[in-house]
């Protein structure tokens, strides 16, 4: 090996992955190479803290330019792979520069979906990056009238953060419900609930039928037949995972890079991780899924570094996301969809536990919500029992007297 390790993508999966590489005993070069102008930064914060801070925010960054040095990454900021050369194993720059690999990482990411009826409005905007969390922050002034088109977690944490900002905010949901993916209704009933407690308007089994630009704001025709102003629409429709680098070179794709256990691509020394791969998650029989989650990403960056060195661990973990609306924290470990039973727990002051169980009585996954962290405790010592495959009994995940630590020694 002589020309050492790139990794194409700095978010948070390639610079856990770079770092990883230098934890992991590596001493040969580590390039990272990102589109980006800043340092590699944290995303949660964007729809949340950074929407509604008293002083302008700066991005978080994940290390900075000291311990990028300490570690000898050579960092390449503001530059976009153009093409990878994989018999010649090296990567093409945009600016023409070519540099070598012996082993590669795709941590390309994922964009927001396109609005095809947004495509020509100035006044619609998506939330990826920095700038555009900047962008949107300059819009949520008191009284402005906020359009949140889908209703999934950063469309509702950028409402939560509009109405804490004091502007005017409707939800429109094509779905019947809001959060349809992935968080079951009871849950989902809270946070609606407390949506309208603040004043957003919700909106579901709403269609769109056209944007129309006018100088200052737009106007958005609905399939009732309604038409809402907006000084600001925010598209949140989801997330289209970044693989058309991969795709041009001969990668296999499909709703994201193809990975095996060890994110690996169709070429052993390609490896891809985080928001761009589809991969097989072993906790349920290989099922292929691709994730848009932060410790997904971070965990990733860091086994995609090891398996690059050779030490082909297969990916285990248990899926888990959170997200912060108002006071309230949501989180979920595993995929609810895998479940046909459904167990509450109450923990007191309003939160709860939904434990999901399949046909054979198997945990699969939990989802909880309460004030802040209220939820996390338990939450973490599900994940414990999933990882696990337990099948604890209904009765005792029901009862909150008995610690789910109890459950885990069973
Ligand atoms: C606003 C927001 C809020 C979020 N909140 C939460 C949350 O509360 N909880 C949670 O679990 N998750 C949350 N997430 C998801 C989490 O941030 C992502 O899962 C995580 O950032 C994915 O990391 P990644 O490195 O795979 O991709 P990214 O962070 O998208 O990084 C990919 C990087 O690759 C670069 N790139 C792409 N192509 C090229 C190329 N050809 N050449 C060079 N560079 C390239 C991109 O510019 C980008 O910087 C949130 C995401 C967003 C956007």
């Amino acid at each position: 090996m002589q020309n050492g390790m790139v990794i194409i993508g700095a978010g948070e999966c390639g610079a856990r992955a770079a770092f990883a590489l230098r934890e992991n005993g590596y001493d040969g070069p580590v390039t990272l190479i990102g589109t980006e102008q800043h340092l590699p930064y944290e995303r949660p914060p964007l729809s949340k803290d950074a929407m509604v801070s008293d002083s302008h925010p700066s991005p978080r960054t994940i290390a900075g330019d000291e311990q990028f040095s300490e570690k000898r990454i050579d960092f390449i900021a503001r530059s976009t792979v153009a093409a990878i050369n994989r018999p010649a194993r090296h990567v093409v720059l945009e600016d023409g520069r070519q540099i070598g690999y012996d082993r590669l990482l795709l941590a390309t990411g994922a964009i927001p979906r396109a609005l095809p009826l947004a495509a020509n409005s100035k006044h619609c905007v998506t939330l990826r990056s920095f700038e555009d969390a900047m962008a949107i922050r300059a819009r949520f002034q008191p009284d402005a009238r906020i359009v949140v088109i889908g209703g999934g977690f950063i469309g509702l944490e950028l409402a939560a953060s509009a109405r804490r900002r004091g502007a005017k905010v409707t939800v429109i949901e094509a779905q019947a419900r809001i959060m349809m993916r992935g968080v079951p209704e009871e849950i989902a009933h809270i946070i609606d609930s407390r949506h309208r407690a603040e004043g957003v308007s919700i909106l579901c089994n709403t269609g769109i039928v056209s944007i129309v630009d006018n100088a200052e704001n737009v106007a958005i025709t609905v399939s009732s037949g309604n038409v809402i102003a907006a000084d600001l629409a925010i598209i949140g429709i989801g997330a289209t995972p970044v693989t058309a680098l991969a795709e041009a070179s001969g990668l296999e794709t499909g709703n994201g890079i193809v990975v095996n256990e060890w994110l690996q691509t169709s070429d052993p020394d390609v490896f891809a991780a985080g928001d761009c791969c589809a991969f097989p998650l072993a906790i349920y029989g290989g099922r292929r899924v691709r994730l848009e989650a932060w410790r997904n990403a971070q965990e990733q960056g860091t086994l995609a570094a090891r398996n690059m060195l050779g030490a082909l661990e297969p990916h285990q973990s248990v899926p888990w996301f959170w997200s912060d609306q108002y006071e309230l924290g949501l989180q979920v470990a595993g995929l609810a969809d895998e479940g046909t039973q459904t167990v509450r727990r109450d923990l007191g002051d309003g939160a709860f536990i939904l434990f999901h169980l399949d046909e054979n009585g198997r945990l699969v996954a939990a989802s909880g919500i309460g004030t802040g962290n209220a939820v996390a405790k338990d939450i973490r010592l599900a994940e414990m029992l999933i990882a696990r495959s337990a099948r604890p009994d209904p009765n005792q995940l029901a009862e909150s007297a008995v610690k789910l630590k109890s459950l885990l020694a069973a």
